[in-house]
Formats: C-alpha cells, structure tokens, sequence
C-alpha cells in the first residue's frame, strides 16, 4: 500500500512554484488566472474595486459584487529583491523579486516581477500582466514591464 502511495508521488510532476489553495472567497480568482484573465472584485453598489478576494465590498460592505476584468496594467508600488532560498521550493528561482502592484483600477496585490533584471527594476515602473502555468489546470499571475502601447492622451509612458 505504501509503495504505491510512493509510486502516485513521484508520477506527480512537481510544480516549480507554491501551488495556490484556493479559498471560496478567491476560487474565481484563481480560476481566471488559469484562463489567463485578471478579474478582481467591483462593488455593484458603490462602484469599487478591492483586492484581495473577500465575500463583501471593502468600501461600503455591500455584498452586490461582481467578478471584472482588470486592465492588467498597473504601477510597482515597491518591491524587494529575494537572493537567499527563504522557501527552498524557490531556491532554483534566485535572485527573484516580489513586489505590490497597483493596479489602475486602484487595489494593489503581491505578485512577482519578472521578464526583467533585478537591479533594472524600479518604483513606479509601468508594467502589465502575464501568467504562468504552473500545473494542470494552475496559473499564476505575474508582472513584466509594460510593452502594451497605449493611445496618446492616457498618460502612460
Ligand atoms: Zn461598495
């Protein structure tokens, strides 16, 4: 009985990253992520945006909320540069940076910051969005520095 249990594991590939468990509050979340879609939660009373997931506005309490689509763009809030295998399951990823993003929608979230050297990363730096899959059926959201153009006027850089 036990070889077998051993033999189920080590047919398992493991996952480069953390595995996300969902909670009820965020399983829409994760479950776009691995549509490759950001969605955050909008108030349907106040009109507000909030993150991380939870079963009511953090504004107003209402819980008439709907699911959105995010922009995916947004600006590095700050971040920190990891160099030593904190989580040794990431040990392989070293140096990689976790930063808080905040999205133009206004919530901010922790995420990493890839596609981009360490030391060229920056506060306030524009970037967007990217997913990895990570498992069957399990992708993580992810931030790169900005190569969408946007339309004159809006702003961005
Ligand atoms: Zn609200």
């Amino acid at each position: 009985m036990s070889a077998s249990a051993s033999e189920t594991v080590a047919a398992v590939a493991r996952p480069l990253r953390t595995v996300p468990q969902p909670t009820a509050e965020s399983q829409p979340f994760w479950d776009a992520c691995a549509r490759h879609e950001l969605v955050i939660q909008r108030c349907n009373s106040c009109g507000r945006f909030w993150f991380p997931p939870s079963n009511r506005c953090q504004h107003c309490w209402s819980e008439n909320f709907a699911w959105t689509p995010a922009s995916g763009s947004g600006e590095l809030y700050t971040f920190t540069v990891f160099r030593r295998a904190y989580a040794p399951e990431l040990a392989e990823q070293l140096p990689y940076v976790v930063g808080i993003v905040e999205l133009e929608e206004g919530p901010r979230l922790i995420t990493n910051v890839v596609d981009c050297e360490p030391d060229n990363v920056r506060v306030g730096m524009l970037i967007e969005v990217v997913f990895h899959d990570i498992a069957e059926g399990v992708s993580l959201h992810a931030f790169r520095p900005r190569r969408t153009r946007k339309t004159p006027g809006t702003g961005a850089a």
